[in-house]
């Protein structure tokens, strides 16, 4: 299954390793142990991700040096993981067709195989659990540094192990990273214990804005550029809001929208029904898993409102 893969690490020298835009664990954990693993075999490899390391993952060991400006040339193998289009990784994306061969390892349903070689599989739970795959099959030897990033990136994209996509493979990663030293109850203090008191000023201000729509299947509540002006937070803040109204008994979907810089709406989307969120996503030009799912919206907020629940027709 990973033949090709397999021939294009022996035949590159120099590897760019990139992911998407407001990097999550799964982006993250995964990038860096595909960089660590390429370093490991003695190839030239670096990271390129456009936005920083949210202050959760701080903590994970990088791959120094990073790198913060798409390159234009010096590499010959781009692998693009956890990337449902190529769009993903942010503007400039298209040099990358040029940079190299492309390499795309995914596991989201929208994936558009836009590599020269696709590793897409949606029933994996992460990105990490193909990259772990990749990794046996390229002879890789596990270090500390490869083991917690795949044990992060595989542990926050099951939401600890509770979504569907929590299967006996993504435990048993997990536990043999524990082997090369991951300590649980550390990785869970930092990633989950670990937030600055004012992601909850913020969180009280958006939970305020809590409306239930569809005889309460759906629930949405916002963030607003204000609110994060007078709470000192910004968009890192709010990771896992979506999961909190999710929690609500009886919702089928649950949106939290966000105010970007330009005046768009971010969505994220969580279903616990049997709504396809990735199709609603796929509407406004987004995508993602039938469960988790993003796009952007324009408008204002009620407009975004209004467009989304009835986008999801409930
Ligand atoms: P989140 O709500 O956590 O930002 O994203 C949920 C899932 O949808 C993630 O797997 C994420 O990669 C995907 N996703 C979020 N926004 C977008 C988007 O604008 N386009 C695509 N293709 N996927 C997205
Ligand atoms: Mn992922």
């Amino acid at each position: 299954m990973f033949q090709k893969i397999k021939e294009a690490v022996d035949r590159g020298r120099r590897f760019l390793v990139a992911t998407h835009i407001d990097p999550d664990g799964d982006a993250i954990g995964s990038a860096f142990a595909l960089c660590f693993a390429l370093r490991s075999l003695g190839k030239d490899a670096a990271v390129y991700m456009r936005d920083g390391i949210p202050y959760r993952y701080a903590f994970l060991p990088k791959p120094e040096p990073m790198i913060r400006e798409i390159p234009k040339n010096g590499y010959d193998t781009v692998l693009i993981v956890d990337c449902g289009d190529l769009a993903r990784v942010g503007d400039g994306h298209e040099t990358l067709n040029h940079l190299g061969y492309l390499i795309n390892i995914d596991h989201h349903d929208t994936n558009d195989a836009f590599g020269q070689i696709n590793i897409v599989d949606e029933r994996a739970s992460s990105s990490a659990e193909l990259l772990y795959l990749i990794l046996k099959a390229l002879g890789v030897t596990f270090s500390y540094e490869i083991a917690i990033s795949l044990y992060t990136a595989v542990l926050t994209d099951t939401g600890s192990f509770r979504y569907d996509s929590t299967t006996q493979r993504a435990f048993s990663i997990c536990e043999e990273m524990t082997g090369f030293g991951v300590v649980p109850s550390r990785v869970a203090g930092e990633v989950y214990e670990s937030h600055p008191k004012e992601r909850y000023l913020l969180l009280c201000r958006v939970l305020g804005t809590l409306e239930f729509f569809s005889n309460d299947r759906i629930a949405t509540a916002y963030v607003t550029r204000d609110m994060f002006a007078t709470t000192g937070t910004n968009r890192e803040h709010t990771e896992g809001f979506v999961e909190y109204i999710k929690e609500i008994r009886g919702i089928e979907v649950a949106c939290v929208i966000r105010e970007l810089d330009n005046g768009k709406f971010k969505v994220s989307m969580r279903s616990k029904g049997n709504v396809d969120v990735a199709l609603t996503a796929q509407k406004f030009g987004g995508g993602g898993h039938q469960k988790a799912a993003g796009c952007t919206i324009e408008g204002d907020i009620s407009d975004v409102k209004n467009k989304l629940t009835g986008a999801l027709s409930l």
